[in-house]
């Protein structure tokens, strides 16, 4: 993506590279049409996910799940189950409730706002009271 916002620019690049900070791994990468191509169209198959008013399946079986923030709400082996016949199905993995003092609060409401009154969170939409939670009992929003 930068590649190509500088080659928009008059820029010539050739190559970039790609520093993973958690493994200190270096990727290089040849910069030339295919390679841009890929970018352009992944960048609008991006949109096309983000325009479409329904999420997108879960990804299957895959360790980016395990560390990923809405794996509560997305439910991917969950899913998985369902859609698997019981006979083939893998067992489930147990959730486990990092925080003990506190849940996280997951807004979905488009034009939702959030708010802290009298140590209540409070989710307000159009001005009408939505839910509201103990600030004691929220770890995060
Ligand atoms: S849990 Fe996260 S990484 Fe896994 S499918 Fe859902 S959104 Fe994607």
């Amino acid at each position: 993506m930068q590649a190509l916002l500088l080659r928009e620019e008059g820029y010539a690049v050739e190559r970039a590279e790609i520093w993973y900070a958690e493994t200190r791994q270096r990727v290089h990468i040849t910069v030339d049409d295919a390679a841009l191509r890929d970018v352009t169209d992944t960048v609008t198959r991006a949109w096309r996910v983000a325009s479409d008013p329904s999420a997108p399946p879960p990804l299957r079986d895959s360790p980016k799940c395990a560390r990923c923030s809405l794996v509560g709400i997305c439910l991917p082996d969950e899913l998985d189950a369902l859609q698997t016949p019981p006979k083939q199905r893998r067992p489930l993995k147990r959730l486990m409730a990092p925080v003990l003092e506190g849940r996280p609060v997951y807004v979905t409401l488009q034009g939702a706002v959030v708010g802290v009154r009298s140590d209540r969170l409070e989710v307000r939409l159009s001005g009408e009271l939505k839910a509201s939670y103990r600030l004691i009992d929220v770890s995060q929003v």
